[in-house]
């Protein structure tokens, strides 16, 4: 079970973690998103494994067939779906994922889960979308948006962000066959999904792997792994260590990542610094980088004009206090494309005294209160104003590195009104006592 609880720790403890250094991440090449004759594609299994491996050239290869109606996908195929990616995977050679896509094409749109043990019971989620989060949250295995808003405006409710199953869902399809979903990619990380970037090809012929688009590129997805074994890539896939790719000539690959010294692509973490140095690589096969842009929140914030197929650009940025997210978009000189997952950083003023985050923020249901934990501490103390003055809730805890949640509802149960709320928590111990105080909006 992913835990939410334990994602705090983490998040509290990258506070403090300086510990040993990453491995060296390699990029492999997928296409996460493919169908056979088990839905509504071509040929088998391991026709289409064998033709990725073989033909396409690439490293891993996901088969997602339709579990969400209208087919024959049933318990029986998807087994021989997982026996044949067992049976073709050869560490360091090959990674072949059994998947289904489940969601509704007529509800909230289309989800791609992989390796889970069996399908997803069909006919009790298919209709429901909170549902399929909590199905996909009890699995804990990667999980894709596909094409976001291809069949309805408000597929996954206009991408609404669902703060309880925010570890339901890794990747965003920010190129689907023809489809570009940056606009999409975008309105998730901006609603608050911590997604990480895919382009695959959806295949529905026998083109696993190689299928150009109309423009002539394929779609890959960038898969920065310490090995090429299955479960270093799922364990990449829900780190969200990813990049999407259009790419041209066939046998160009793109390498484009984004750290922030250990941190990686995909990853969250907390800096009580404004000043945040980024190192941002990108390298191609076959055709040079004419730009290289950062996004910050959304928006190009910065850009650099290479002419080069080997670019390393050390970027020092300052950024304001609070939650912020951080992609790379490169731009090769035949104009193919690449998008890397953000990096989510949440920045805290220096002074002690607003050390308190939420996160999330804004609040829609549940946050955790997020603030530096002080050693030698027996006595947490957790106030919550509203702008007026009003306290709203209080808290008291002894240990200071449990995890803090606040379901945004008042001491009498009632949700809070959308606004803005102050937060004070009060460290005490036998020498000292310590007060932070930070702030944090509410809005449903
Ligand atoms: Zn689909
Ligand atoms: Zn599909």
């Amino acid at each position: 079970m992913k835990n939410i609880s334990q994602v705090c720790l983490i998040l509290i403890i990258s506070l403090f973690a300086f510990g040993p250094s990453r491995a060296e991440y390699k990029c492999f090449y997928g296409n996460l998103h493919a169908h056979t004759s088990y839905s509504d594609g071509e040929s088998t299994p391991d026709t289409a494994f064998t033709y990725a491996r073989d033909v396409a050239l690439i490293d891993i290869q996901a088969l997602t067939d339709h579990n969400n109606g209208g087919y024959d996908y049933n318990p029986f195929l998807y087994q021989k779906v997982r026996h044949a990616a067992d049976s073709i995977t050869v560490d360091g050679v090959f990674v072949a994922l059994a998947g289904q896509e489940i969601g509704k094409t007529t509800g909230f749109g289309h989800i791609a889960c992989f390796e889970t043990p069996e399908l997803s019971p069909l006919f009790n989620y298919a209709s429901d979308l909170i549902s399929c989060y909590r199905w996909i949250l009890g699995e804990d295995k990667p999980a894709m948006f596909c094409h976001p808003m291809l069949f309805q405006p408000d597929d996954f409710n206009y991408l609404y962000y669902y703060s309880d199953y925010n570890r339901s869902m890794d990747l965003l399809e920010v190129i689907n066959q023809n489809g570009v979903y940056e606009s999409k990619y975008l309105l998730a990380l901006q609603n608050g999904w911590q997604v990480g970037a895919s382009a695959n090809q959806d295949n529905h012929n026998r083109n696993w792997g190689n299928a150009a688009n109309s423009s002539g590129r394929i779609p890959l997805t960038g898969v920065w792994a310490d090995t090429l074994t299955k479960a270093s890539v799922l364990e990449a896939m829900q780190a969200r260590r990813t990049c999407a790719m259009l790419v041209y000539p066939a046998m160009d690959r793109m390498e484009v990542s984004l750290r922030s010294g250990e941190h990686w692509q995909g990853e969250h973490f907390i800096t009580p610094s404004t000043s945040i140095n980024f190192q941002i690589k990108a390298s191609a096969v076959a055709v040079n980088f004419k730009k290289i842009y950062l996004y910050t929140d959304g928006i190009v914030s910065d850009s650099l004009s290479p002419d080069n197929r080997d670019v390393y650009w050390d970027l020092n940025k300052e950024v304001k206090w609070g939650k912020h997210y951080f992609f790379v978009k490169a731009v090769q000189t035949d104009n193919d494309l690449a998008w890397t997952s953000p990096l989510f950083i949440d920045v805290l003023q220096d002074d002690p005294k607003t050390k308190v985050v939420t996160w999330p923020t804004p609040v829609a249901d549940d946050c955790q209160i997020v603030y530096q934990p002080l050693t030698g501490v027996n006595r947490i103390k957790t106030l919550i104003y509203d702008v007026a003055g009003n306290r709203v809730w209080e808290h008291e805890a002894s240990d200071p590195s449990a995890v803090l949640n606040w379901d945004s509802k008042d001491m009498k149960g009632n949700r809070v009104p959308n606004g803005l709320y102050i937060i004070k928590v009060e460290q005490s111990g036998p020498a000292q006592t310590s007060i932070a105080i930070g702030k944090t909006a509410v809005s449903r």
